[in-house]
C-alpha cells in the first residue's frame, strides 16, 4: 500500500473535536475546511510551556531516501498518546516543489502520517503562498527603487542580494535577466529565483515570536548595498509592515491530526541547508502550551539539523529539549559500512557493524550538548534480527538505549516501547541541555567549534572571498549572530563522498551569506542549490485526478 492509499483509507476526525480534546474552544479556531484550523497566538501560555517537555527527533547521516525522522516523530507522538500522555507532534510544512519532483511529500509514511495528506502537501492553509508573496513584494519594491529617478537610497543594481522565489523545482529560473524591453520596464539586471522554502522570509516566519517581532525581523533584512557600499535594509524601503500584512495569517500555527486522530501542528518549512530547517517557534510554543509532550523534528542529520536547532532556535526561543532521539536505520548503517546503493536493502552484518561509526559519532555529539540520547531504529522489512541485535549491543556499549520502532507498519502501537524509553530518559534526569558555543565569540571561533566538535574536522580553511566576507560582517556589526552552517547532509565533512566517520579532514568556507532579518550568519561549505531542478522523470508524471476529484500517485 502507498502512503496515499493508507491515508485515504482513514476517516479523519473533524478538527473541531481534535481541538476540543486540547481544551481549545471552537470560537478560537480559524477553520480552513473540516480538517485544518489555524490557532490564535493567545493560546501561548508561559506557565504551561514551562511544565511541558520538548522531545527533539534527529537522525544519523541519511541516505538519499531519508531515514524516517518525520515518520518516527509522528509514531512517537502516537505512541505517547497510546500510553495515555497528552503529546503533540509539531512539524514542518512540506514544500510543493519536491512533491512534483523526486522526494515526494513530507507528511510521514505508512501508518505514521499526518493528514489530510493532499492538502498539507499542496496549498494547505496558504502559508507558503504568503511567504512567496511577501518575499516578492520586497523584490518588486527593490526594482521599483532602482527604476525611480533620483531615488534617495542610491541602491546599486549590481549589488542587490534579494532574490525572487517560487515554490516549484524550476532550474531555468536560477539565473535570469529582468527588466528587458526598454526604459518603461525598469532597470535591466541579472536576478534569479530561489525555491520558497529558501526565502529568508520563511526563516524569519519560523523564528518570529510575535507579530511585532516578525515586523522588526522583516525590516532587518539586508537587501543590498548602495553605490557607496553602504548596506540597505528592507526597513529603508518601508517594506516591513506591508510584508507583515501579507504574513498575518501565515504567522498562526496550523492544527491537523495524525492518522490516529492525535493533534499535530504543522507550521513553517525553512530549508535545512541554508536555514534552520525546523518548524516555527510559535508552533513549538503553542504545542508546549497545549500538551505535556511535544515531539519535534530537525531536518537532515544531527550534524546539521540538531546542531542548528540547539544552537540557533533554542537560543532565540529560550527552549531546552528534555530528550533527544536519534533515528537510525539498518539501511543507512549498511550504507556507511560501504554498501553500494543497489545493496543498501541487502542484509549484511559486517557492513552494518562497520557503518556504526557514523551513528557513534552522532551519539557522542548528542552527549556534547548534554543529552543522553535514545536511538530509534526505524524498522524496515529488509532488516534482520541479527542486524538489529548488533546495533542494540553496540549502542549499549556506549550506554545508549536503542529501541526498535515499527510505527511505519503499525502506527503508535509500534512506538510504545520507544515512547517508554523516551519517558524514562526524561525521568532519569540525565539530560542537561547546553549550547555548544557562546554567540558572542568571534565568527571563526564559532565555526571552528562546530567543525571540530560536531563534524570531527581537523580544521577550517577560508577562501580569500570568505576572509573578505568576515571583514564585511564585522564592519556591519553582525559578528555576534549565531552560525547557520550550509553543508552537504550526506557526510560529516564538506565532501559528500566521505561516508561513515571521516577523520583528519579539513573543511573549507568558500563564502558567507548574511541573514540579518532571521538573525544568523551562513558560512557556505560547498555549492548549495537554492532552486532545485526536476529529475528526468518527475513524480508529476505518475499523478492523476479522476472525475470525482480522487487523487492518485501523490507523495
Ligand atoms: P525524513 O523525515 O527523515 O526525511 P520521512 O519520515 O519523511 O523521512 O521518510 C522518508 C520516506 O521513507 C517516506 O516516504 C516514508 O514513507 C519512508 N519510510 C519511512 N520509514 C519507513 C519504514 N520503516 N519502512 C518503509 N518506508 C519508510
Ligand atoms: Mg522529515
Amino acid at each position: 500500500m502507498t502512503d496515499l492509499s493508507i491515508a485515504q483509507s482513514v476517516a479523519l476526525a473533524p478538527i473541531k473535536s481534535v481541538a476540543a480534546r486540547l481544551g481549545i474552544a471552537e470560537d478560537d479556531l480559524e477553520l480552513y475546511g473540516r480538517h485544518k484550523a489555524k490557532l490564535p497566538l493567545a493560546l501561548i501560555d508561559a506557565e504551561k510551556m514551562a511544565r511541558a517537555q520538548l522531545i527533539l527527533v534527529t537522525a544519523m547521516t541519511p541516505t538519499p531516501a531519508g531515514e524516517g525522522k518525520t515518520t518516527v516523530s509522528i509514531g512517537l507522538s502516537d505512541g505517547l498518546n497510546k500510553l495515555g500522555k497528552r503529546a503533540i507532534a509539531v512539524l514542518r510544512e512540506p514544500s510543493v516543489g519536491p512533491v512534483f519532483g523526486a522526494k515526494g511529500g513530507a507528511t510521514g509514511g505508512g501508518h505514521s502520517q499526518v493528514g489530510p495528506l493532499v492538502d498539507i502537501n499542496l496549498h494547505f492553509t496558504g502559508d507558503f503562498s504568503a511567504v512567496e508573496k511577501a518575499n516578492n513584494l520586497l523584490a518588486s519594491l527593490i526594482d521599483n527603487a532602482l527604476h525611480t529617478p533620483g531615488h534617495p537610497l542610491h541602491l546599486d543594481p549590481r549589488a542587490v542580494l534579494w532574490k525572487r522565489v517560487i515554490d516549484l523545482n524550476d532550474r531555468s529560473l536560477r539565473d535570469i535577466i529582468i527588466g528587458l524591453g526598454g526604459k518603461a520596464n525598469g532597470v535591466m539586471r541579472s536576478d534569479g529565483f530561489n525555491i520558497t522554502a529558501a526565502s529568508e522570509v520563511m526563516a524569519i516566519l519560523c523564528l518570529a515570536t510575535s507579530l511585532a517581532d516578525l515586523k522588526a525581523k522583516l525590516g532587518n533584512i539586508l537587501v543590498g548595498f548602495t553605490y557607496a557600499n553602504e548596506p540597505v535594509y528592507a526597513r529603508q524601503l518601508k517594506a516591513e509592515a506591508a510584508m507583515a500584512i501579507l504574513l498575518r495569517d501565515a504567522l498562526q500555527p496550523n492544527l491537523v491530526q495524525t492518522l490516529e486522530g492525535n493533534p499535530a501542528l504543522v507550521h513553517g518549512g525553512p530549508f535545512a541547508n541554508i536555514a534552520q530547517g525546523t518548524n516555527t517557534v510559535l508552533a513549538t510554543r503553542i504545542g508546549l502550551s497545549l500538551g505535556d509532550y511535544v515531539v519535534t523534528e530537525a531536518g537532515f542529520g544531527a550534524d546539521l539539523g540538531a546542531e542548528k536547532f540547539l544552537n540557533i532556535k533554542c537560543g532565540y526561543a529560550g527552549l531546552a529539549p528534555a530528550a533527544l532521539v536519534v533515528v537510525a536505520t539498518i539501511r543507512a548503517l549498511r550504507h556507511h559500512g560501504g554498501a553500494p546503493p543497489a545493496e543498501i536493502n541487502t542484509p549484511d552484518l559486517t557492513r552494518c557493524e562497520q557503518g556504526f561509526i557514523n551513528l557513534e559519532k552522532h551519539l557522542e555529539n548528542a552527549q556534547k550538548f548534554g543529552f543522553q540520547p535514545v536511538v530509534a531504529i526505524n524498522h524496515f522489512v529488509s532488516d534482520t534480527a541479527e542486524e538489529v541485535a548488533l546495533v542494540q549491543r553496540l549502542c549499549q556499549n556506549m550506554g545508549v538505549q536503542a529501541v526498535v520502532s515499527t510505527s511505519w507498519a503499525e502506527g503508535g502501537a509500534g512506538a510504545t516501547r520507544l515512547a517508554e524509553a523516551v519517558l524514562a530518559s526524561i525521568a532519569s534526569g540525565a539530560n542537561h541541555f547546553r549550547p555548544l558555543y557562546a554567540w558572542d565569540q568571534p565568527i571563526k571561533a564559532k565555526i571552528e567549534t562546530i567543525a571540530r566538535e560536531i563534524y570531527g574536522a581537523a580544521g577550517v580553511d577560508y577562501s580569500p572571498k570568505a576572509e573578505a566576507d568576515i571583514r564585511r560582517i564585522n564592519r556591519l556589526g553582525f559578528a555576534h549572530l549565531p552560525i547557520c552552517m550550509a553543508k552537504t547532509q550526506k557526510s560529516f565533512s564538506d565532501n559528500e563522498k566521505l561516508i561513515g566517520r571521516p577523520v583528519g579532514f579539513r573543511v573549507t568556507v568558500r563564502e558567507f551569506e548574511l541573514a540579518t532579518g532571521a538573525g544568523f550568519v551562513i558560512p557556505l561549505l560547498g555549492s548549495l542549490l537554492r532552486m532545485p531542478g526536476l529529475p528526468a522523470v518527475p513524480a508529476s508524471e505518475g499523478m492523476n485526478i479522476d472525475d470525482d476529484g480522487v487523487i492518485t500517485g501523490l507523495s
